[in-house]
């Protein structure tokens, strides 16, 4: 997140399309939203995307003459997009993923780490830890401002939940004492330790908007 990903996704297929190759790019609907038909970066480049709701929906739809076939989020996809690259790879296309590789947790994401294996050429970009400006390669989850725990459900009802870019050291994941994973998931239970206030002062974090201007 904040990387850059869709920006070099965009910038990878703009120039497949320049040397004049036939290109579609796909991206999976997300929360049952199809929303914009258009991958976009935080700087406001965009092209056209086809959003689908599982990886079977994409070999009928990608055209005979289609030689570069782009896939957008990659990582929210099901395990069976990994197949569907291999056998468009297989018929002569060049295909283009951009996704994150590890999940709030900093766990491999989904279909990622099959496919960072399988590629010919992995790219990793960094964006840029908003705690210490370091190298980030992790997505921070901040739920009603303090840090996610591992366990925290993927959709928090009524919570105001927020990403940022950090790097490894900055990085919190929270694991939930025994007597609060017996107290379930309620948000009394959601109380900031001493070194999480530190990283959720409001004064020190940006908020979302701001992190995705600043690190495009
Ligand atoms: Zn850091």
């Amino acid at each position: 997140m904040f990387s850059g990903k869709s920006e070099e996704l965009i910038r990878r297929v703009k120039r497949a399309v320049i040397a004049r190759r036939s290109v579609q790019v796909f991206k999976p609907v997300i929360d049952d939203r199809y929303g914009a038909l258009v991958v976009r970066s935080h700087d406001g480049d965009s092209f056209i995307a086809r959003p689908v709701r599982t990886s079977e929906e994409i070999p009928a739809l990608v055209a005979l003459d289609t030689s570069v076939v782009g896939i957008d989020e990659v990582q929210f996809f099901d395990p069976g997009i990994v197949h569907v690259i291999r056998s468009l790879v297989a018929n002569g296309r060049r295909v283009i993923c951009a996704g994150l590789d590890q999940d709030f947790r900093g766990e491999p994401f989904g279909p990622v780490p099959t496919l960072l294996a399988l590629a010919e050429r992995v790219e990793k970009l960094e964006a840029i830890c908003i705690v210490c400006g370091e190298a980030a390669t992790r997505t921070q989850r901040i739920v009603d401002g303090i840090p996610a725990f591992y366990d925290e459900p993927i959709i928090v009802v009524g919570a105001k939940e927020a990403y940022e870019a950090r790097c490894r050291s900055c990085h919190e994941v929270p694991r939930r004492l025994p007597a609060m994973q017996s107290e379930g998931e309620s948000s009394e239970s959601r109380v900031p330790r001493d070194e999480r206030v530190r990283l959720a002062s409001d004064s020190e974090r940006l908020s979302s908007s701001d992190n995705e201007r600043l690190n495009g």
